[in-house]
């Protein structure tokens, strides 16, 4: 006897329901894809109970009475017929799997009404459906219920409702983003959480982030290329579309990435967004069954592309901000220029930060005290100081060895030992400010910082809701960091919402490595004997020889290696 079977329709269709909607937020994708295919202007999501009950409102063309009788079956679709237009797609949709793979695993209700016809609904649940005469207005409105009802292990891995609400709000925002002259609406639970008004693209960059993202974009002719100031730190932030969909491409975003090379410090990317009209032709759009994922036929000639567009633009730009860095008051005389300075771009935008030595030695003032106040003995008595060398490293003569420090390191180590200590002990000092620092945030890093008020709190910023999408900070911890407290606050709150993890303590480590590099001193900075002095000591006293991000701080080179190396000794 033979074991192999043809397995029966529904079978076969929950299965091919698995490639389509492998989860809520891909399901919610498709269907604005459909609302958006369907020429609508208006599109309003709901989502409750955890992500299984979904709504899609849209004003859209709507369907026949015809057409809804058979847009559940399998390959039923409206926009493709031959196999010449696969190559030649302009909708979102042409596989006609959406809806059928959507009432195999659902409770699937749809209404829908055309311009001069009447309207109807079908109400399909597994192969049962029945068909109804309604009223409503023009546009189709979709309800999924009991999304995988009949699909225990898919429920079983559907993960936390908020990290399933995440990936949501991630699609509304990409397809808000991108349909700019398209208004949307995502209800969450009940909640508003992003609403556009469908008025162009820089209204909505204000409605879906805040007006500082938009301050920091400059125009380009592919789109916008955010400034250094909105360095992030994943590549989530590099928006492309392709001929309108949002999709990604490994060689894009790696062209991007290198285009922003020394703009960026390492470790960070960059906030792009960047929209395409390549022959659709030359994308293959099997490679990924959502079309999340895009592979060109001529992958290497695209890398090429987008990176001398994109760095062309950034050479514009920067040209641009060193003219007007030029004419502001923050700048040195253009005598002072130091002729060492590697990128323009890195100049003109590190003058207006605390670059100036007043500033610095402040600051290690203040660390002077409590060195003094702990330490017990001098590494400088048996050691001697010998200089600094190209403004960034120390150089000290021991015993048996010279050893090298690198100044910016050194601090970074003792002050990360120091915030993670007052951290602990919760005793960071914070100091009350006059006049709030007030932030507008994006909804999602609102809700974080909220609900995160506490862990802010230890870190000395004492936060607050101020209404619509902005908190403001009524008090900032009194270490006298070498960057503004608004970009320091703005990069914890940005780690914090990015935080997949459910609980902060994981990230607590990678906001203190933050703080403290934010607050040291950097390569070029003249910084005098004695205070360098005061920091190697401090080093000792703490015994901590790698920097958090794991570089060495000392490199040394015993005088037994030199003499070997000038064949002094065997
Ligand atoms: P596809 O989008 O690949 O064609 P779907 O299963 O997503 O397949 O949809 C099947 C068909 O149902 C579409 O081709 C379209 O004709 C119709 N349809 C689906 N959603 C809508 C909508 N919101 N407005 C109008 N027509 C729709
Ligand atoms: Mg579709």
């Amino acid at each position: 006897m033979g074991k192999i079977k043809v397995l029966s329709q529904e079978v076969a269709d929950i299965i091919a329901a698995g490639e389509v909607v492998e989860n809520p937020s891909s399901l919610v994708k498709e269907l604005i894809e459909n609302s958006l295919d369907a020429n609508s202007k208006s599109i309003v999501v709901e989502i409750s109970n955890n992500s299984r009950n979904i709504k899609v409102y849209d004003d859209g063309e709507g369907m026949s009475e015809d057409d809804l009788k058979i847009c559940t079956k399998r390959h039923a679709t409206s926009k493709i017929s031959s196999k010449d237009d696969l190559y030649n797609l302009h909708t979102y949709g042409f596989r006609g799997e959406a809806l059928s793979s959507i009432s195999s695993v659902s409770k699937l209700a749809i209404s829908t009404k055309q311009e001069n016809a009447n309207g109807n609904r079908l109400i399909q649940i597994g192969e049962e459906s029945e068909m109804e005469p309604i009223a409503k207005n023009r546009g189709t409105d979709i309800f999924v219920e009991d999304l995988f009802f009949n699909v225990p292990a898919r429920l079983k891995f559907l993960r936390s409702a908020e990290n399933e609400y995440t990936k949501i709000k991630n699609i509304v925002l990409k397809e808000a983003l991108a349909n700019y002259n398209v208004s949307f609406s995502l209800i969450i639970e009940d909640k508003e959480k992003l609403r556009t008004s469908g008025s162009g693209i820089e209204n909505t960059i204000l409605e879906l982030f805040n007006g500082n993202v938009l301050k920091s974009l400059n125009k380009f002719e592919w789109g916008y290329l955010g400034d250094i100031n909105l360095g992030k730190s994943s590549k989530d932030f590099i928006f492309t579309y392709f001929n309108g969909r949002y999709a990604k491409s490994y060689m894009v975003d790696k062209a991007i990435v290198d285009a922003y090379y020394t703009r960026l410090p390492k470790g960070k990317y960059p906030f792009v967004i960047l929209m395409m009209e390549p022959d659709p032709k030359t994308i293959d759009v099997n490679v990924h069954p959502s079309k999340k994922i895009i592979k060109f036929a001529n992958e290497p000639t695209v890398y090429k592309v987008v990176r001398n567009k994109v760095s062309e633009a950034l050479s514009t730009i920067d040209r641009k901000i060193i003219s007007s860095a030029i004419d502001s008051q923050h700048l040195k005389k253009p005598s002072d220029f130091s002729p060492t300075f590697k990128s323009s771009f890195d100049f003109a935008v590190d003058v207006p930060q605390n670059n100036n030595l007043y500033e610095v030695k402040k600051s290690i003032k203040m660390e002077e005290k409590k060195i003094e106040d702990t330490r017990q003995d001098d590494y400088f008595v048996e050691n001697r100081f010998v200089g600094q060398i190209n403004r960034t490293f120390s150089v000290v003569e021991c015993k048996d060895r010279v050893e090298l420090y690198d100044n910016h390191i050194v601090q970074e180590r003792v002050l990360y030992e120091q915030i993670k200590e007052s951290y602990a002990n919760k005793n960071i000092k914070s100091q009350a400010l006059l006049v709030p620092l007030q932030f507008d945030l994006t909804t999602i890093e609102k809700e974080s910082a909220l609900k995160n008020t506490e862990f802010f709190q230890i870190l000395g910023f004492e936060v607050e809701d101020f209404g619509g999408k902005n908190i403001v900070v009524r008090s900032v911890p009194t270490f006298n960091f070498h960057d503004s407290l608004q970009n320091i606050f703005q990069d914890i709150v940005e780690k914090v919402s990015e935080n997949k993890k459910e609980d902060i303590g994981d990230i607590r480590e990678e906001v203190i490595i933050m703080m403290s590099c934010r607050k040291s001193i950097k390569a070029g900075d003249r910084v005098t004997e004695e205070e360098m002095k005061k920091l190697i000591n401090e080093l000792h006293r703490r015994g901590s020889y790698t920097c958090p991000h794991g570089r060495n701080i000392i490199v040394d080179i015993s005088f037994d290696y030199l003499e070997k190396k000038f064949q002094r000794k065997k």
